[in-house]
């Protein structure tokens, strides 16, 4: 009978760049790669795996992280990202055979780098959480009509993805790109009050009828407000064909799974 091999994994210390909490996460083992494996069916369970893998793999965490829940609502999605690349450098280290296509001639050519020679933070510095934090957008073409903005937290996004994804027509690319309206208001002239659509599926309706432009206003301004904190995965590279020299963008969520499939 097996009895345990009381090996120590080796871990990795993250700062959460939103809530600037302090994790310690250990590499993950066949196991849980294998259980990552079964989960990509729907983009909610993706979500849910992904984590409870992260969540597992914590070994030291702040006490007022004090279980599952508290974790999903105490930390956002920038957070996360920050979480996994902690997961993924200390897993796996190298980010292999990235397919590039060359900016200039379109040809693809692979690319394996270290995943620490990628990274950059940026951390919230203003006063106050974040995930207080409302800002409000006047949306320049639909008149009279504000967006409410806010950092999405995980449990936001569980909550949002469980409720909305099973309604007919439902667009998982929709709810989580609508997850930063905590609200729209619209000015009514003979009221004193705005009226206010707050629930989700009147938020995503509402969405839904913008023009192009005020949906740009609300990412544009999301990105400055909250956005810019988080961490970014960039790297410079030569087109092995042409010389075509860019700054790429990694995603890594993407490698994170195709890093699992290739183990
Ligand atoms: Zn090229």
């Amino acid at each position: 009978m097996f009895t345990g091999f009381n090996l120590n994994y080796p871990e990795y210390e993250v700062i959460t760049p939103q809530t600037k909490l302090s994790f310690n996460v250990r590499s993950i083992n066949v196991q849980e790669e294998e259980n990552l494996k079964g989960s990509l069916m729907t983009p909610t369970k993706i979500t849910e795996h992904l984590n409870k893998c992260i969540f597992n793999a914590i070994v030291k965490k702040p006490e007022t992280v004090k279980d599952f829940e508290a974790f999903l609502r105490i930390l956002t999605l920038k957070d996360r990202d920050a979480l996994l690349y902690g997961l993924f450098h200390i897993t796996y280290e190298e980010i292999r055979n990235y397919e590039i296509r060359c900016g200039k001639c379109r040809k693809e050519y692979p690319v394996t780098i270290k995943a620490s020679d990628t990274f950059n933070i940026k951390t919230y510095e203003e006063k106050g959480s974040i995930l207080a934090k409302r800002v409000k957008v006047v949306l320049p073409k639909s008149e009279g009509v504000s967006a409410i903005i806010k950092q999405p937290s995980l449990f936001d996004e569980t909550t949002a993805l469980r409720e909305l994804s099973q309604r007919p027509g439902s667009n998982t690319d929709i709810i989580i790109e609508t997850l930063v309206i905590e609200k729209f208001e619209q000015d009514i002239p003979e009221q004193t009050e705005p009226k206010v659509y707050n629930e989700r599926t009147d938020i995503i309706d509402a969405y839904m009828t913008l023009p192009a432009k005020d949906k740009r206003e609300i990412h544009e301004q999301y990105m400055k407000n909250f956005g810019v904190f988080g961490i970014e995965l960039k790297m410079k590279s030569y087109c092995a064909e042409c010389g075509f020299e860019e700054v790429i963008d990694i995603d890594l969520v993407e490698n994170f799974f195709r890093a699992i499939y290739q183990s």
